[in-house]
């Protein structure tokens, strides 16, 4: 069925179980049909679209369900958080990567039958399918001949050749042209990418940005900058910068490093882990910085769960990516923490930061540039906070999470009619 046959008076015969009616947020005047949803992620670990699907799974006033590819600490923050979610695991399935596809796939074949089947089979409960990873889009477009339920595909990727290989970038051209209903991209940057492979009509592709909750930030308490780094094991008394995201190549952790090397006084925390099989560029890492001589100035913090605490901690936020970022969470949560952003400036970074206004561009893959800004604004600290306050005050304006919530749904609502 596609989403043209799915009338209001379908979704209603469908069991008003199914379904919600509801005042949308944005038109008080209209009745809106809230469609009940399954949505399907790929990973079991907090990477930037969970944290954008979690909120909206939580927030989701119709019935809906999560199912899980993989299994991890994301599913228990769903289930923290009174979502109901499905695991359908294949060790096989969950080795194919993005980049490129080898011969041994084919021995994946009847894991991907498997996993179609096991999502269209729950698919069925439901009035429509929300695909927020690369793989989940695959796997459930692949089983529209068994569900037949609309497809609505969440990009957060930029779909170039650096990202991804062949294969992903033909099916996404064939699946997206012939199977899904609807598409909500995180930035323009990422919608481009998708108009520029698909030649599909640019209002095709809508984009929300991203929204956070202030609220999580303003509740730490930053007054007493000492204790709240001795809390956290960061030294005190000395200019510290951090870096917020998963360990991996393209995020750019090791730029940050050589900047270090150029800054004889200043620390850096990089907070995160490898989350997708990137161990051996952390441990690249440590090396790098015992090699440049910075090794008691860099603070490894791993995977934690209270941001707004460490983002505090800290005089200055980086963002190294070395490629374009199709979103980056971590810079509006960095704004929303009333700290200044210095951002590598490609993607959808240039969406959120406006340089020496509400943050700082540099040139990405540039050690150089990246420690001149970190110089100046530390040289400048009137400077940072104007930057800070403004940050802070457009985030509430452009990247909230009620905005980011209502404009998802009337998306959402808009593709199932
Ligand atoms: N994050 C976290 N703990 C960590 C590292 C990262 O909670 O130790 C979160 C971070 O706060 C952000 C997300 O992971 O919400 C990363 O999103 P982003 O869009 O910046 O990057 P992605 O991982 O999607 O490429």
């Amino acid at each position: 069925m596609s989403t043209s046959d799915l009338s209001r008076a379908q979704m209603m015969s469908r069991g008003a179980a199914a379904t919600a009616i509801i005042d949308d947020i944005h038109a008080p005047s209209a009745t809106v049909i809230t469609p009940s949803v399954l949505f399907v992620d790929q990973s079991g670990q907090l990477g930037g679209a969970e944290f954008s699907m979690l909120p909206l799974a939580v927030a989701w006033v119709a019935r809906r369900e999560v199912l899980l590819l993989s299994d991890g600490p994301f599913r228990s923050r769903l289930e923290s958080q009174g979502v109901k979610v499905h695991l359908t695991l294949d060790h096989g399935v969950s080795r194919i990567r993005k980049e490129g596809v080898r011969l041994g796939w084919l021995g994946t074949l009847p894991g991907i039958v498997r996993q179609v089947r096991a999502i269209a089979r729950q698919a069925e409960d439901f009035d429509v399918l929300f695909l927020n990873t690369q793989k989940a889009l695959v796997l459930g477009a692949l089983g529209k001949p068994l569900h037949r339920k609309p497809i609505i595909w969440h990009l957060h990727d930029i779909m170039s050749r650096e990202h991804f290989g062949v294969m992903q970038r033909l099916m996404v051209k064939w699946l997206t042209r012939y199977a899904v209903d609807g598409i909500i991209a995180n930035s323009h940057a990422s919608a481009a990418s998708l108009v520029a492979l698909t030649d599909c009509r640019p209002e095709a592709v809508p984009v929300v940005h991203n929204g956070v909750d202030v609220r999580e930030f303003s509740s730490v308490d930053a007054d007493d900058i000492g204790t709240l780094r001795r809390r956290l094991g960061l030294p005190e008394g000395v200019y510290l910068a951090g870096l917020f995201g998963r360990l991996a190549p393209w995020k750019g952790q090791h730029i940050a490093l050589e900047a270090l090397a150029r800054m004889p006084d200043v620390h850096l925390v990089l907070v995160g882990s490898a989350l997708f099989g990137e161990q051996r560029y952390a441990e690249s890492l440590h090396r790098q910085a015992a090699r440049l001589g910075v090794a008691d100035r860099v603070h490894f913090a791993g995977f934690r769960d209270d941001m707004p605490a460490w983002m505090k901690a800290v005089d200055v936020i980086l963002h190294t990516s070395t490629e374009a970022e199709p979103f980056g969470r971590v810079i509006i949560e960095g704004m929303a923490a009333g700290r200044p952003v210095i951002a590598a400036a490609a993607g959808g970074v240039v969406e959120i930061v406006r340089h020496r206004k509400n943050g700082w561009l540099v040139e990405p893959g540039m050690p150089a540039l990246l420690a001149e800004a970190i110089e100046t604004l530390r040289a400048a600290p009137e400077l940072a906070q104007r930057i800070a306050d403004q940050a802070l005050n457009d985030v509430m304006q452009y990247f909230s999470l009620d905005g980011y919530l209502a404009q998802m749904k009337r998306a959402m609502v808009a593709v199932t009619g």
